[in-house]
């Protein structure tokens, strides 16, 4: 066993521990009121968004319309996320991905007031599908847990009524007009009648370019659906605006 294989496996088994026991942070492990799941500071510091665009949710510097939905409109009605994708949010979706399920409560935690403030009239949530395959290798399907907690907390319906047949590329490595092409056909909708005249909000853990949730959006307005949004917990700064690495990179 690696070095770091053996670090991995021992935080998570402390990240376990402290999740049974519930009284540290779980961001920085400081000590937490009994049923808090981030410490004041913690929560101060994420990236919270303040001022965004009316439709895709992001973090602008001026109010209005960003410069993606002014190039080519999301297919989402609306979408909103808490905080951007940096720093101790984009650590938590890192971790929640890659096995500490228990994040779940956390990032609902933050989810639910935006969810009540913003889709209040949605009357059901759903998930982001992943094929058997990839579901088998994660062990979980993290946009379904964070819609099954969320479902929970609010009362609303959790619909199951979209599967993943094909496999696609790692939607990272392409461009916006590439990963909607590699989504084509991805989806399929397997109980068309639930979708019908239905405000439909899909939840996921973070937002980059809109186009997964875009495609399973445009499935469900086909069959019917009435309205649908996306609430996510971190979405992806619009890079056209702030292109911060460029700037870093010409000051090395
Ligand atoms: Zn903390
Ligand atoms: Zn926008």
């Amino acid at each position: 066993m690696g070095i770091r294989e053996l670090f991995l496996r021992i935080s998570g088994r402390i990240a376990r521990y402290d999740a049974s026991h519930n009284f540290t942070c779980d961001l920085c492990r400081r000590e937490v009121f009994e049923n808090e799941r981030l410490c004041n500071v913690c929560r101060d510091e994420l990236p919270k968004i303040e001022l965004f665009c009316p439709f895709c949710g992001r973090r602008v510097r001026e109010a209005g319309v960003c410069l993606e939905c002014k190039k080519q409109p999301l297919r989402i009605d609306k979408a909103r996320s808490v905080s951007c994708h940096e720093g101790g949010a984009a650590a938590l979706v890192l971790r929640f991905k890659r096995g500490e399920k228990y994040l779940v409560y956390t990032l609902a935690e933050e989810l639910t007031p935006l969810l009540e403030r913003e889709f209040a009239d949605c009357d059901a949530l759903t998930f982001v599908p992943m094929t058997k395959r990839a579901e088998r290798a994660r062990g979980y399907n993290q946009s379904r847990l964070l819609a099954e907690e969320l479902s929970r907390r609010t009362g609303k319906a959790l619909l199951d009524v979209a599967e993943k047949r094909k496999e696609t590329k790692a939607q990272k490595t392409l461009g916006r007009a590439a990963r909607e092409e590699n989504l084509k056909g991805a989806f399929h909708l397997v109980h068309r009648k639930e979708v019908r005249g239905r405000r439909i909000l899909i939840v996921d853990d973070t937002m980059t370019t809109g186009a997964t949730a875009g495609e399973l959006a445009a499935l469900f307005s086909r069959a019917g659906a009435d309205r649908v949004g996306l609430l996510t917990f971190t979405s992806v700064e619009d890079r056209t605006l702030h292109p911060k690495s460029n700037h870093t990179r010409r000051n090395l």
